[in-house]
């Protein structure tokens, strides 16, 4: 508390000129968006921009303080113990032979558990699983149109997670997926395995992802639609010709997933032998935009209020350049947080200038 007051919150002259520079970012950028990004490159880009969300993480940690709102912090402090202990219980060190997906499944069920949904509790709105874990989302541009989101972790801060304005905006069972799978890179971090920076892509209504992110995808997926459950719901329909397209239609709308991610879980959840290739059929036919529109028809429709209250937390979205990738990320929390604290005299109109600038 002492610290904001007297101005350290914002950040010091050594944290700036540890920042990229405006120039050097531009220059990969311009040369990555040349070719298709490679997974190094994404990465080393991506990584130079989690200070900026660890410095966002970290400002509204003291900014609760300094206003006595203190209670998602404590919550994280409850939340994180019960976080680590699913982490180590199925860390790739005490399951050597098991499979990614596999452990990503054990944990998102005992993840399930410590968020309090009860069995056969198939909805898990984002609202509940942010305020749950203490995370806060934030609208961050990324220096690829593509690119997800992002964690960051700042030490006595709660989670925050970057979210890049076409997630936010764009299909809510991607939105979801988003959220969900930067909790499993949460999860990771807390487990002590060594943090990869995302390099979790979007193009179209594909996923691209590399070979760090098995486990987040696997763990948001099984978190958003666990595997008894998705059963349960398939079990429901006759098997007939066509039955995949309309069962995957209501798994996705049932649990809010996207209309590819739907039917490559639904496909997994049945332990289809030929998963991959089924899908390859599936998106080759020439229902499957049609089946793609009516699934996101579907989803917007059963799951509405997910993007309006993402909206709210997140507030006003930076414009989508790459000039802006290089500034602060937004959330709504900060900026409310910062007018409370100026309103309220605690903080000086020089370090207020400085918060919204940094
Ligand atoms: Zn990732």
């Amino acid at each position: 508390m002492e610290a904001i007051m007297r101005g350290e919150a914002a950040p010091d002259e050594n944290f700036r000129a540890n920042l990229p520079a405006e120039e050097k970012v531009l220059n990969e950028f311009a040369q990555a968006a040349q070719a298709p990004p490679q997974e190094h490159a994404i990465a080393s880009i991506a990584e130079a921009h989690r200070p900026r969300l660890t410095l966002m993480a970290t400002q509204l940690a003291e900014l609760e303080r300094l206003l006595g709102k203190t209670e998602r912090l404590s919550r994280w402090q409850d939340v994180r113990v019960g976080l680590r202990e699913i982490a180590s219980t199925y860390s790739p060190i005490r399951f050597p032979g098991l499979p990614e997906w596999k452990r990503a499944q054990f944990a998102a069920q005992k993840t399930r558990e410590l968020l309090t949904l009860r069995k056969g509790e198939t909805r898990l709105p984002l609202s509940h699983l942010l305020d749950r874990t203490a995370s806060s989302p934030l609208a961050m541009v990324f220096p690829f149109e593509q690119m997800l989101g992002e964690l960051g972790l700042g030490s006595g801060a709660a989670p925050v997670i970057g979210l890049s304005p076409q997630v936010v905006m764009g299909d809510i069972g991607v939105l979801r997926f988003a959220v969900a799978h930067q909790l499993g890179h949460l999860l990771e971090s807390l487990g002590g395995q060594p943090t990869f920076t995302c390099t979790l892509l979007v193009k179209d209504d594909k996923l691209l992802s590399g070979e760090g992110e098995r486990f987040a995808n696997a763990f948001a997926v099984y978190l958003l639609a666990p595997l008894d459950e998705v059963q349960q719901l398939a079990g429901a329909y006759p098997r007939g010709k066509d039955w995949y397209w309309d069962a995957a239609q209501d798994v996705a709308a049932t649990f809010g997933l996207s209309p590819r991610v739907a039917m490559t879980h639904l496909l997994n959840c049945l332990e289809e032998s030929n998963a991959k290739q089924m899908l390859d059929t599936f998106r080759s036919d020439s229902r499957w935009w049609q089946y793609r529109e009516d699934v996101r028809d579907h989803v917007e429709s059963a799951w509405d209020d997910e993007r309006r209250d993402l909206r709210e937390r997140v507030g006003d979205l930076p414009d989508n350049n790459v000039q802006e990738a290089l500034r602060r990320p937004r959330s709504a929390t900060f900026e409310q947080f910062v007018s409370e604290a100026s309103e309220r005299g605690m903080l000086e109109p020089s370090t207020v200038d400085d918060l919204r600038v940094a």
